[in-house]
Parts: structure tokens; sequence; C-alpha cells
């Protein structure tokens, strides 16, 4: 993997001296509800998605990492909603497929407008809106200091967001699984803390407790995916500001999963 000052190099970006991040090149897994409004109807609101594209952008450009991000489609449609309903499984999930598009779009132009060069790689092919993901080409944008913005997710059916995460950040050599929470709960607590007040938050946890203790913070498929591949995960809460930041500098935020 190129190391971080190389990438500074290539980007002409200039890692400031003493800042030093803990992780070089990360996957991170943005739930579609994280660009919901909360206060109105709006599907994607335009103010988070550009304070999350503010926010990844110094990432990339001041501290020299290099950031996918896999985006997920829940805040459009999701699979198991149609399939609730009797619709055929496999066509309501290639329905919030395409959702995760109008969310990767939505994140690129975003990205773009505070001068982040993006591409945005789909793993079911519309060659007139974006690239095809194609592991070694993302691999050399993010060498070239841009963000790749997975959609689609693995472009297979019954499957979320959260496992093609985990996958694309093997494929990829990315060193972490940054799953950014958006309902409150920023971490992995021993209860879930809406319900359970005195439930404590894991600073660290291994892959074992989560999943026998089922703690329900990825789909387990992309759990025992990250256990297998040796791939850690942070889960924190993406909506608070200058939390993407705080996590690649390793500041004690969120629950680390190891
Ligand atoms: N989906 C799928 N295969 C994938 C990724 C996603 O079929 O590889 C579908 C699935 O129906 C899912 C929807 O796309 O419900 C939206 O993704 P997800 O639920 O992960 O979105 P998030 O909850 O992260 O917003």
């Amino acid at each position: 993997m190129t190391n971080r000052s190389q990438v500074a190099e290539s980007t002409g970006h200039l890692v400031p001296a003493g800042v030093s991040p803990r992780w070089n090149r990360v996957v991170l897994k943005l739930s579609g509800e994280a660009f919901a409004s909360e206060s109105s109807d709006d599907t994607i609101d335009a103010h988070t998605v550009e304070r999350v594209a503010r926010e990844i952008a110094e990432a990339s450009s001041d501290l020299g990492v290099e950031v996918s991000v896999m985006i997920g489609g829940g805040n459009i449609w999701r699979g198991q909603t149609g399939a609730g309903e009797g619709m055929d499984r496999a066509t309501s999930d290639t329905m919030g497929m395409l959702g995760t598009v109008i969310n990767a779009l939505a994140l690129q132009d975003a990205l773009e407008r505070v001068g982040q060069p993006t591409r945005v790689m789909s793993a079911i092919a519309m060659s007139e809106v974006c690239e095809p993901y194609i592991r070694r080409r993302a691999v050399r944008h993010l060498e070239k200091g841009r963000v790749v913005v997975f959609a689609s997710g693995m472009g297979r059916p019954f499957f979320t967001t959260d496992t093609p995460a985990a996958l694309r950040a093997a494929e990829i050599e990315a060193e972490i699984v940054m799953k950014g929470t958006h309902s409150g709960v920023d971490g992995v607590y021993s209860a879930d803390p809406r319900t359970h007040p005195e439930a404590t938050r894991y600073e660290q946890v291994s892959f074992m407790e989560v999943v026998s203790r089922d703690l329900r913070v990825m789909d387990l498929t992309a759990i025992t995916f990250c256990k297998d591949n040796n791939l850690p995960i942070l889960v924190f809460d993406v909506m608070t500001s200058g939390n993407i930041r705080s996590a690649l500098l390793g500041e004690k935020i969120g629950t680390l999963i190891t």
C-alpha cells in the first residue's frame, strides 16, 4: 500500500507536521439514513450531506488519509420493506441498491463542491452515470487523493451494505471499516442504551464477544467476514461534527472491534 507521505506528494496535500492519523486507508460505511433530514420530509438533506462531505474532504486533504465510502440506501428503500409487503425479494433488494446510487451521487456532488475530487464506482453497471467497480482502479483513485464512493453495495440481492463495506475494505487493503452511526448510539453498548439506560459503552471489544452476546452493530455476515480477515471495525457517531477526523486520528471515540 502507498504510504501517507507518498499520497501527500502525489496529491500535493501537505500533511501538517505532528499530525499522524492512525489509519491510512479506510472504508467509511455511511447509512443512507444519515443523509435524511430530521427536520423535514427530505430524503436527502443537503446541509447534512454537505457537512459530512466537508469532514471527509478534510480527512482526505488535511490528514492525507485515503478515504472510501460505502453508502447505504435506507433513506430511500430497503429490500426488506418490499419483501415484507409480498414483493419478490431480489427485485426489492435491487431497488435498494439503486437507492444507494442516488445517495452516492449526492455525496459526490457535495464532495466536489468543497473541492474534493471524487469517483463513484458502482457494483451494478451504469456506465452513463458512474464508473464500474474495478478493484485496481479504485486503489489507483485513492492513491491519487480521490475519494471513492462505492455504490450498489455488492451488486447482489440478499445483502445490506454492511457486508460489501467489509468486502471492499479487504479487497482494497483498507486498514479498518469505520461504521458511522446516526441513531444517537455512539458505539457498542453492553445492551441497547435506548431501552437500557444502565448499559455501558465498550471502548474496545472482541469480535467473539459481539457475536456471542448478539451485540447488534452490523450485519452478522459483515462481522464474521471482518473477524476472518483481521479487519477491525470502529463503530462511532458520524453525526457529531469532527468525529470523522477524531476517529482517523485514533482518538478514543466509539468502540473498536478487534
Ligand atoms: N442491498 C442489496 N445488496 C447489497 C447492498 C444493498 O440488495 O449488496 C439493498 C438491500 O435491499 C438494502 C438496501 O439495498 O436494504 C439499502 O442498503 P442498506 O440497508 O445497507 O442501507 P443503509 O441501512 O445502510 O442505509
